[in-house]
């Protein structure tokens, strides 16, 4: 299976003990629906729905799926409203990571994390005041 940013050999490595195909050229990873939050940073939710869920599917990139060889993957959006683009097949659901996005990712999701706990100590405080 070739990369379709470079034309290099993906290869088999391994990410967070999940078999994933990557290129060691340009640092593209092949990954399928519902694999995304078993190797990016563990948040509430499913990533993986939420960043299809939206999609726009006039939004057709110029990439070829590796996978399956289908024209114009979707580009869509790291949980719909982040600026972290990815490409998504929806003939086999295999999702596009090219380099450095699962890192922004993961970074997104620190980001997530830290604003619930944010917000869920802004809530016990706000709770430990009322009359009760
Ligand atoms: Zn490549
Ligand atoms: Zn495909």
């Amino acid at each position: 299976m070739k990369c379709q940013g470079c034309s290099s050999e993906l290869v088999v490595s391994n990410i967070e003990g999940i078999k994933v195909l990557t290129c060691h050229e340009c640092g593209g990873i092949l990954i399928h629906y519902g694999e995304l939050k078993k190797i990016a940073h563990p948040t509430i939710g499913d990533v993986d729905y939420s960043s299809v869920e939206n999609m726009d599917e006039s939004r057709h990139s110029k990439l070829a799926c590796p996978s399956c060889g289908t024209a114009g993957m979707l580009d869509i959006n790291f949980v719909s409203y982040s600026d972290i683009a990815m490409n998504y097949c929806k003939e086999c659901k295999a999702i596009w990571l090219e380099k450095n996005t699962l890192e922004q990712i993961n970074r997104e999701i620190d980001k997530i994390n830290h604003d619930k706990e944010n917000w869920e100590h802004a809530l016990s405080i706000f709770l430990s005041k009322l009359p009760f």
